[in-house]
């Protein structure tokens, strides 16, 4: 879906109430519009989108307040998955991109980069997503040889990228399986629901 196409979605969403999702009320007010800003991925581009309106909700039986979360902007986080699981794969793997350029590509600092790389690491154990994987599917899956990453000063810093574009993997392996819509990391937390990664590689 182009952005055009998205903006004219958040725009129909404001009319959006739906039932209120402590007590599954249907008595919901309309309770303001906040606007909010995000990164997302707009074909092959990301772009900065100012004024996201996001509807806020009121239940008049509970009291309970929410905010109906826009199509396509999945996190509070301002960098989309999307742009994120992007920005890591080539960061990682490509052997002949900068650092800068993932970040001048992706609309961001370089340093956030690297940050993205050491958060998408940590998602999840890559051992407990293979379980996963063969839990759903039943089919025994051979253990994938680790993806040749681009070479760093940083032993440390590799094994990381190593790590994180094999979350990244299983990740697609498992929307996949679910029929869930790309990018896989954007259902990191329906997999792995109130996961806490144990193991933290030193950076
Ligand atoms: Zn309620």
């Amino acid at each position: 879906m182009s952005l055009d196409e998205l903006k004219e979605r958040w725009k129909q969403a404001l009319f959006y109430r739906g039932r209120c999702l402590l007590c599954a009320s249907e008595r919901v007010w309309y309770n303001g519009i906040r606007l909010r800003t995000a990164s997302l991925r707009d074909g092959d581009k990301t772009v900065f989108v100012a004024e996201i309106p996001v509807r806020r909700l009121f239940c008049g039986d509970c009291s309970a307040r929410w905010s109906h979360a826009p199509e396509g902007i999945a996190t509070r986080a301002h960098y989309q998955p999307c742009v994120v699981a992007e920005a890591v794969v080539i960061a990682v793997l490509e052997a002949q991109v900068c650092d800068a350029t993932v970040a001048q590509e992706h609309g961001c600092h370089r340093r956030s980069v690297l940050r993205f790389v050491e958060r998408v690491a940590h998602v999840a154990e890559p051992a407990e997503l293979m379980s996963l994987v063969l839990l759903v599917s039943g089919v025994p899956v051979l253990p994938a040889p680790p993806p040749v990453v681009r070479p760093r000063r940083s032993a440390a810093l590799m094994a990381l990228g190593q790590r994180a574009v094999c979350v990244l993997g299983l990740l697609e392996v498992l929307s996949s399986l679910f029929e869930l819509s790309p990018p896989g990391l954007l259902h990191a937390a329906r997999f792995l629901p109130a996961h806490v990664s144990p193991s933290r590689a030193v950076l």
